[in-house]
């Protein structure tokens, strides 16, 4: 078997496999070491069994809505057994078109865990590979607090793993994850418990889309906690108990899960061995084209700390394949205005600055803001109202739009062509000269006055 290479990608999950797949498709000689299952984290426990998820939670809520257009509907409680039959069984089979993708390109596979030896050879199992190239596209795995009790909690892995659903339900961290699991647990009829250690959610995105979150959510019958310091979790005959800094108790719940965040994946990977440098916390720097400090290593993904998303893993891995083997010289990720969804109820969708960010870089009197708050149609012959509210965070004297920020029903599948038009630099006249679509959601954004 070769053991020496053009390209060693170490994780095959997005960023893996999509810069050797790209490398194969130049026709080089690619080796994937992967440990896990293929697809990494977004395929096997994040993005992929998130959504299966979160659609599960929108059905629920649209079995709710039904009554209000007329329809008898005698919903039933999810069964949460079958449909974690069903979604593992869909992963399944994702895992097994990954396989079969890199076969059919001539990608080695290698299963096992993947240690450098020196700055051009890596071991996996006992075997030593070499390359021109090497990426690392570890990845990251999820934070648990240290403090006393924690490991009677979960994390997201452990939510993928849950075989039933548990009835009383806390969500520790004011997050992307906290806020998706809270939301999915509420919405498939669980008591949720938000525990935020400060007073907001979504700290990084425009403070309008947390506000409203939280308010929505309370609204809905969400407990939310804030200023809520964690220092153990008991684990009594009745339940778990949540301990705070200031001696608040929250509990019992049959399940806690902590949110707070990922660390990567570094350990283990020997990179002294190559000299590869790491932060204190173990995320891998690059440079703009994705180069450690060492020649010919490379970082992509989570791994190094930026935009830890799918396709900015996606999109480095292909742009790094592309200026290695593809003659596109200077080929690199532009990580800024990179748009983002979370997945909410209703969801979340943003791109570009903050209101915040804008107003602290240009200065107060260079920026303008326009917003709106509605309640979408679909709710119109409802009792119960999910308002949406939307800004767009704009830069004079051209009004440049800088940001578009949207909390609402649809916002998930709105932002991905307002994020185009914000990369090409189009200002509020090009919204206002667009014509609408009627009647949607999305028109609101060119319309705004
Ligand atoms: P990963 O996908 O984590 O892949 C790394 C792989 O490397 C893993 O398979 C691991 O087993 C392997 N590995 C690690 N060390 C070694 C070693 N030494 N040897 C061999 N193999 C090794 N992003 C979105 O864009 N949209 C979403 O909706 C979304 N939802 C998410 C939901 C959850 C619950 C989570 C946790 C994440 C979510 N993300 C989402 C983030 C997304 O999953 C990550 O940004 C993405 O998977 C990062 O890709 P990566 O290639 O850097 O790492
Ligand atoms: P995040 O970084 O998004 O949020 C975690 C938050 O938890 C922190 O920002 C912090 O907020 C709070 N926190 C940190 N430590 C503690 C602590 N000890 N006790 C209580 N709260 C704490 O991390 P997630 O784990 O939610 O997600 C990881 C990443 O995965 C995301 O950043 C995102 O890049 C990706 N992801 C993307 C998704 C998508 O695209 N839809 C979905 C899920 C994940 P504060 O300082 O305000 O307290």
């Amino acid at each position: 078997m070769t053991t020496h290479f053009d390209l060693i990608a170490i994780g095959g999950g997005s960023g893996g496999l999509a810069v050797s797949q790209r490398a194969a498709e130049y026709g080089c000689q690619v080796a994937v070491i992967e440990e896990a299952r293929l697809g990494g984290t977004c395929v096997n426990v994040g993005c992929v069994p998130k959504k299966v998820m979160w659609y599960a939670g929108m059905l629920a809520e649209h079995f709710d809505m039904a009554a209000g257009y007329g329809f008898e509907v005698t919903a039933s409680r999810v069964d949460w057994g079958q449909l974690k039959l069903r979604r593992d069984a869909y992963i399944e089979r994702l895992n097994g078109i990954y396989a079969g993708n890199l076969e059919r390109k001539g990608i080695t596979r290698f299963e096992g865990r993947a240690r450098f030896l020196d700055a051009r050879t890596v071991e996996v199992d006992g075997q030593r590979l070499s390359a021109e190239h090497i990426v690392i596209a570890a990845g990251g795995e999820p934070m648990v607090p240290a403090i006393p009790g924690a490991e009677f909690g979960i994390t997201s892995d452990g939510f993928f793993a849950l075989d039933s659903q548990p009835r009383r339900v806390a969500l520790v961290g004011s997050g992307y994850i906290a806020l998706e699991l809270g939301g999915v647990f509420h919405a498939l009829g669980s008591d949720v418990t938000s525990v935020l250690r400060r007073d907001r959610a979504l700290r990084d995105f425009d403070e309008m889309l947390g506000e409203q979150l939280l308010a929505q959510m309370s609204e809905d019958g969400v407990q939310v906690e804030t200023g809520f310091v964690p220092t153990a979790l008991e684990r009594l005959e009745e339940g778990l108990v949540l301990v705070a800094e200031d001696g608040r108790r929250l509990g019992p719940y049959d399940s806690v899960v902590w949110a707070i965040g990922r660390r990567p994946r570094s350990d283990g990977l020997a990179l002294e061995a190559a000299g590869v440098a790491s932060d204190p916390v173990g995320f891998i720097p690059v440079d703009r084209y994705q180069q450690t400090n060492v020649e010919r290593i490379y970082a992509i993904g989570d791994i190094t700390g930026q935009a830890a998303l799918t396709p900015v893993a996606i999109a480095a891995g292909r742009r790094l394949a592309d200026r290695l083997f593809g003659g596109m010289e200077g080929r690199h990720l532009d990580y800024g205005n990179i748009p983002t969804v979370v997945f909410t109820h209703p969801p979340i969708g943003t791109v570009g600055m903050s209101e915040a960010a804008a107003r602290a870089h240009y200065g107060d009197d260079q920026v303008r803001v326009y917003t709106t708050k509605f309640t979408p149609m679909s709710w119109a012959l409802q009792s119960r109202k999910v308002p949406a509210r939307m800004k767009l965070v704009t830069r004079l004297p051209e009004e440049q739009v800088l940001g578009v920020h949207v909390i609402g029903e649809g916002a998930d599948e709105m932002l991905q062509g307002f994020a185009v038009a914000v990369r090409m630099g189009a200002t509020k006249q090009d919204f206002d000269d667009t014509v609408a679509i009627h009647p949607t959601s999305a028109e609101e954004l060119v319309t705004l006055r």
